[in-house]
Formats: structure tokens, C-alpha cells, sequence
């Protein structure tokens, strides 16, 4: 066999024409191309998937008598007087009558001359625009069209309605559209038969033009068939690269790691609880996974207190039975340091060694801990980013866990993912994010999700209330002191610095002092060094401080289960998902617990129906299902950080279920033809072309 096969790693040329030059297109001047280009329209291809977002009915009446003004109206009329501005200033009119009444079309700084071409009396024109009631008599100002009957079906009967910038007009993105929509080629389906006969989705050149040129307001919307097809080709695309992502993940080689189970059993013993159902389905789930011979690349999602701590531990020890190690990394020092005290001594019980790296740890110590690593004395490591760093060298890593992932970015996971041969990763978010965004964000992971929490929680109270009630909430507080209950009383990021941060906090923590005591008030912010960090978290543990005036450092992860109320000011300007991080650091013991939001009036409807929603409901889920509707999901993960792409058409807010359904779509695909490479697949190949999703396409070739 000598003929080697076509190489397929160029952009179809079918496309060519879609990622030339916007001058190229009718209506589109460099001035207009320069607008569009701002706008990231870059190319015909974008402006393509830039789709009208309302439309004007224009279809023909009677009489503008035949509609409920002020509306749009087109109308055939006979042009009657034409009567110049009386002064500067003052409007050109030409009375026009229509088959049941007259009415004024009104024209500001314009040429007799060229209006009594365009508008001889006593003829005959179509006209089109908004009519209005001014002075009593109804008028057309500057209408949109003006043509000679025989030519008005040049007027649309639904008329798109573009967002524009710049200089280009709607005529102008009307007239490159159309161009666009004649030239748009003719593209082997991607969409599988079944679903797009099941969905009613038309073709793709078909859904352009339904999407462009819609016959009513109804095909606007996000639900219509054509936009789902659009939409869903989008999405299609990104479930693809990530389907490609996972697979190439899968044939890395990885080591089968599989305990005997015998230490999981003995920690499990100590526990003074069991395992909730969840519990257990996860671990087998991840147990099963890191079994394997190839790389686990795993989520685990599970509101806050769902007990996730448990089921990394038991991933841990499983990877130490198989005579492994595992390291297990968190955000923030604090939570690092909790990991190490709530988990060393069930370690401990197993015979199991659990060490502690931060950047805390210098000369000497580190050294030593360094030493021991090496040659696998220490068989869990938790700590922060510090365990990334290149001189960390385990003897035998098998397992990685990425506790409370939302402060780790994407670079970092692939670090990990370098840091060991074929190391088994799991990822632990600490907030419940949106089906479609986990989709969106981690398709390429496989989840396991802990949707229960554990037995014995007493509900948490929330309770909005105004700033100016400080000294009323501080007073409720004394009371609640000395009754022996503890409090976390959050301040906020006041101006996106460091310094005002703190400087709010230490204001607070100094009123705090004067009205409730010395010595009951604890105060933890970023800024401190680490050493009073440490003593007062500390201090509030063991309950020598009652309150704990904090940053936003608490926020994740900490777990003091006899705090019972939570103060949070300015809650309007966190983050849902933020404030129920914060609330979730309550309610974990049996005493009830409280939470009160304090919020800077007037509050915006909109803050008011975000801060309602926490008082609606725990359920971390829906919460962010509500902040996904209500910000979009741009604001709920930042785009850039989170690597969340840009589409053009879908809306993760309104069409939900089609992420899910193109994940499974493109698994399928991916798992059926590997290399894309029959006919559905190699429109799939274009399709990834399409949407500039050819980085997807390079993996598959060197695959
Ligand atoms: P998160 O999922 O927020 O990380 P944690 O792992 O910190 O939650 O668990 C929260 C609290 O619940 C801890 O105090 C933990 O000991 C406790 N916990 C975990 N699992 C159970 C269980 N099955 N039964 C009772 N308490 C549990
Ligand atoms: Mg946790």
C-alpha cells in the first residue's frame, strides 16, 4: 500500500467564502466593516450567527385605522398638499390619505425639492413607518419606506430588527444578511437524523434563513425550531472538543489502583456516623474509576456540608492501600489547616501517615517533609498550591484531589494533570453550579454528584435586614452572646482592594469590641499574617472568641458546627452562590441557626428578588439555577477565568437541555467513529471548523 490518505487538516473550502472579508458583502463599506468589527463581527461567519432580536410587522393595511396606535403601519396612500416649514425649526409636511383617513407625513431638515420627486402630488405610494397622535393629528414621521406601488413588495412583511453599532444601519444589515443568506453553502448534516426528525429542526442553510428572516415575533424566540438548531450546533461543537478532550484523556495510559479496603473500613469504624447513600455511590463510583487502567478525570458536586471531605478521604486511603499516595489540595491555608486537624487523626487510626505543605513551611521542616515524601513515609498530603511546586516529588502519586475548585483555574488542572504519570484527578466544587454551565465547564469530566445531606441539620432562618439597624442587630447579638451561641459577621470587598477590605473589617471589629466585650470578639481577614490568622481562627474554634468578624475568607469550606448565626453586610453585593457558600457555615450543629442579610438601602428591585431568593430556599441547586436566569452565565463563573467559550446563538439560560443532550450526542458520536471519519462524522469535522473549534480537530490527528 503505497497511496497514503487525503491529510484533512486545512479548513474545508466550502467555507472559504465565510471567513473572508465583511467588505466583500453587500451593504458593507469599510466604515460599516470597522463598526462591525468593534462589535466582534469579524467576519462573515459572525455576522452570520448574529441574529436579528426583535422585528416590525409590516405587513399591508387598509388604514392606519386598521391598527392600535402608535405602531408601525404600512399603508397605501394618495399624496396630497405638501406644506414647507412655516419657520426654522418647524417639521416639512405632506398630507396623505388613505383608503378611510388622512394623515401627515413629517419630515425635519429636508429638501423640498427632493420630497416632491419622491412624493408627487396626487400620486400613488406605498408608505411604511410609525404612526403617532401629535397635536391631534396622526403623523408618520420619517417613514421607514417609500415606494411606488408596483415596487413595495420590496418592503418586508416581517421586518428583522438588528442590535447595532456604529455606522451600519438596519437597511445595511438587512442587505449584507441577504447577501449572506444567498451565498451561505449547502452543509453535510452533523445533527443525527433521528434527534433533528424528532426535534422538527430544519436544515442548517434552512435555520439561517427561519433565524434571519423570521415571519413573526414567535419565531424570535429562543424556542423556535431553527434558533434550537443553531443554538444546538454551537453547543454541539463545544461538547465535541471536550468529548475529544475526554477520550484523548482515556488512552493515556493509568495505573490501576485498587485497595483492599481494609483501612477505609477502619476509619469508617471510628467515625461517629455512617455514610449517607450518596456517600457511598460516590466513593464506588470513584473507586471503580481509579480501578481503571486509564486516567480518572472526575467532579464530585455537592452543595455545601454534603460531606465531601468523606468521600475524598476515602479516595485517598484506597489510593494508600494500593500502596500509593494522594495529595489533596485547597484553596486557602485555613482550609488546608482544617483539613489536616479534622482528618489526621482518622488517618492516624488507620496507620496511615497525613502531612500538612503550605508556603509556610521553610528550610529545614520543609526538607525533611520534602525527604520523606520522596520515599513514600508520608502517605497524604494536604495543602495549598504549595504541593504544585516542582521540587514536590512523591514516591508513587496515584490520586489528586482539588478541594473547592471555583478559586482553581482550568491552567491549573492541567498542571496537575503534568505533575505524576497517569495520576488519577478529582475535582470537588465547593458551589452548586447550573446543569447546563457543569456541562458547559467540565464536560469532559465524568461526575458524581452527593444530592443529600447528612442527617440531624436544623434549617437555617434568613432574614433580610437594613443597614440602619446596625445598633438594633448588635443589641439582638449581646443576647444571643450570652447565651453562649457564636457568630460570624462577614464584611464585604468594599472597593475590589485589599487595603479597603480590610480597613472595613477592622472598623467593624473595633465597634464590635466596644458594645459586646474585649475579649469576645475575633477578627480574620486576608491581609494578616499568618500566625494570627491561625490564632484567631483558632480562639473561635475552641470558643474563646464568640464572634468572628472575617473577610470573605471564611467562605469556603470552614466548619465550626457550633456557629449559629451569620451576619453578612452588604449582601447585595455578593454573589448568590457566595452568600449561600457563607450561609452554609452555619446550621451545622443542632442549635437553629440564623442568618441575616444586611443590605445598603434602597435596594434595587433586582437586589431585593436575589436576596429573596436566599430566603426562599437552602437548596444550593436551585439557587444557582435562579442567579443563572437572573445574571446569565457569564456573571455566575466569570467567562475568562472559567474558560467558558462565547456563543453566539445558544443562551445557557433558555436552553438548558440542549447542553445535555449534545454531550451525550457527541460522546456517542466520538465513541462510534473515533477519528471522525464517516460521512456524519466529517460534517462533524466541518461543523468544528465552523465554529473555530479546530484545536479539537488537531488532537484527533495526532491522536
Ligand atoms: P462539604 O461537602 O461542604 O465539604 P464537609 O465534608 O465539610 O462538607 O462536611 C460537613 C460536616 O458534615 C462535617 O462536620 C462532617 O463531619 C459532617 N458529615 C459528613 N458526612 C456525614 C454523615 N454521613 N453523617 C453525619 N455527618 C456527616
Ligand atoms: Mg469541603
Amino acid at each position: 500500500m503505497n497511496a497514503s490518505p487525503p491529510k484533512k487538516t486545512g479548513r474545508p473550502e466550502v467555507l472559504w467564502p465565510l471567513f473572508g472579508g465583511l467588505e466583500s458583502l453587500d451593504g458593507i463599506g469599510p466604515k460599516s466593516a470597522q463598526a462591525l468589527i468593534s462589535a466582534q463581527i469579524e467576519k462573515p461567519r459572525d455576522l452570520l450567527f448574529t441574529l436579528p432580536h426583535s422585528g416590525v410587522d409590516r405587513r399591508r393595511r387598509d388604514s392606519i385605522l386598521d391598527v392600535h396606535l402608535p405602531a408601525v403601519c404600512t399603508v397605501e396612500v394618495t399624496v396630497g398638499q405638501h406644506t414647507s416649514p412655516s419657520s426654522r425649526g418647524r417639521p416639512y409636511r405632506v398630507t396623505v390619505e388613505d383608503q378611510n383617513t388622512t394623515f401627515q407625513l413629517v419630515f425635519f431638515r429636508s429638501h423640498g425639492e427632493y420630497l416632491r420627486k419622491q412624493l408627487p402630488t396626487g400620486q400613488r405610494r406605498v408608505v411604511s413607518g410609525k404612526v403617532e397622535m401629535f397635536d391631534g393629528i396622526d403623523q408618520m414621521v420619517h417613514p421607514d419606506h417609500i415606494l411606488t406601488p408596483d415596487k413595495a413588495e420590496q418592503i418586508p412583511l416581517f421586518e428583522p430588527v438588528y442590535s447595532l453599532t456604529g455606522a451600519m444601519t438596519q437597511k445595511a444589515m438587512f442587505k449584507s444578511t441577504s447577501d449572506l443568506l444567498k451565498q451561505a453553502p449547502d452543509l453535510p448534516e452533523w445533527i443525527d437524523a433521528a434527534l433533528c426528525a424528532r426535534e422538527g429542526w430544519p436544515a442548517w442553510s434552512t435555520a439561517l434563513t427561519q433565524a434571519h428572516r423570521p415571519l413573526s415575533l414567535v419565531e424570535l424566540s429562543s424556542s423556535s425550531a431553527a434558533r434550537q438548531r443553531l443554538a444546538y450546533d454551537e453547543v454541539l461543537a463545544h461538547q465535541l472538543t471536550l468529548a475529544v478532550a475526554r477520550s484523548q484523556a482515556r488512552r493515556e495510559k493509568g495505573q490501576v489502583t485498587s485497595g483492599d479496603g481494609i483501612k477505609q473500613v477502619k476509619v469508617l469504624a471510628k467515625l461517629g456516623f455512617s455514610p449517607t447513600d450518596a456517600q457511598v455511590r460516590a466513593t464506588a463510583e470513584i473507586l471503580e474509576n481509579m480501578a481503571q487502567p486509564y486516567r480518572m478525570n472526575r467532579l464530585l458536586q455537592g452543595d455545601v456540608g454534603s460531606g465531601k471531605t468523606l468521600v475524598a478521604l476515602m479516595a485517598l486511603l484506597n489510593a494508600v492501600e494500593a500502596g500509593g499516595q494522594g495529595v489533596m489540595m485547597a484553596p486557602t491555608e485555613i482550609l488546608a489547616r482544617q483539613h489536616l486537624e479534622g482528618l489526621q487523626p482518622l488517618a492516624e487510626g488507620a496507620g496511615v501517615v497525613l502531612e500538612l505543605l503550605t508556603g509556610r513551611d521553610k528550610g529545614g521542616e520543609r526538607r525533611a517533609k520534602l525527604a520523606a515524601l520522596a520515599l513514600g513515609d508520608i502517605h497524604i498530603l494536604v495543602g495549598t498550591h504549595a504541593v504544585f511546586q516542582k521540587d514536590v516529588v512523591f514516591a508513587d502519586l496515584r490520586l489528586a484531589i482539588i478541594d473547592e475548585q471555583h478559586r482553581f483555574g482550568v491552567a491549573q488542572r492541567m498542571e496537575l494533570g503534568a505533575k505524576g504519570t497517569s495520576v488519577d484527578v478529582l475535582v470537588m466544587t465547593a458551589t452548586p453550579i447550573p446543569r447546563s454551565l457543569a456541562l458547559t465547564q467540565y464536560g469532559d469530566m465524568d461526575v458524581s454528584v452527593l444530592d443529600e445531606k447528612p442527617p440531624g441539620r436544623s434549617p437555617v432562618t434568613t432574614a433580610l435586614v437594613a443597614t440602619s439597624k446596625m445598633d438594633h442587630v448588635i443589641d439582638r447579638l449581646r443576647i444571643a452572646v450570652s447565651e453562649g451561641r457564636q457568630c460570624y459577621w462577614v464584611c464585604p470587598l468594599v472597593e475590589e482592594s485589599e487595603v479597603s477590605d480590610m480597613t472595613a473589617a477592622e472598623d467593624r471589629f473595633k465597634r464590635l469590641r466596644a458594645a459586646l466585650g474585649e475579649n469576645v470578639v475575633g477578627l480574620v481577614h486576608g491581609q494578616m499574617p499568618p500566625a494570627n490568622k491561625d490564632a484567631a481562627m483558632r480562639d473561635f474554634v475552641t470558643g474563646e472568641t464568640k464572634v468572628l468578624v472575617a473577610t470573605t475568607v471564611i467562605e469556603v469550606g470552614v466548619n465550626v458546627p457550633n456557629a449559629s448565626i451569620m451576619v453578612i453586610e452588604r449582601a447585595e453585593s455578593f454573589g448568590l452562590a457566595q452568600l449561600h457558600q457563607l450561609r452554609g457555615r452555619v446550621g451545622r450543629g443542632s442549635t437553629k441557626s440564623t442568618c441575616l442579610l444586611m443590605y445598603q438601602s434602597p435596594l434595587s428591585k433586582s437586589g431585593r428578588q436575589r436576596l429573596e431568593i436566599m430566603r426562599k430556599t437552602e437548596d444550593g441547586f436551585q439557587i444557582s439555577e435562579e442567579d443563572l436566569a437572573m445574571r446569565g452565565a457569564g456573571d455566575v463563573i466569570g467567562t475568562v477565568q472559567s474558560g467558558l467559550p462565547r456563543f453566539r446563538i445558544a443562551d445557557l439560560e433558555r436552553q438548558t437541555t440542549l447542553m445535555a443532550l449534545a454531550q451525550a450526542d457527541a460522546r456517542k458520536l466520538l465513541l462510534d467513529d473515533p477519528r471522525l471519519e464517516t460521512a456524519r462524522g466529517t460534517a462533524a469535522r466541518t461543523l468544528l471548523w465552523l465554529m473555530e473549534q479546530d484545536k479539537a480537530i488537531r488532537l484527533i490527528s495526532v491522536g
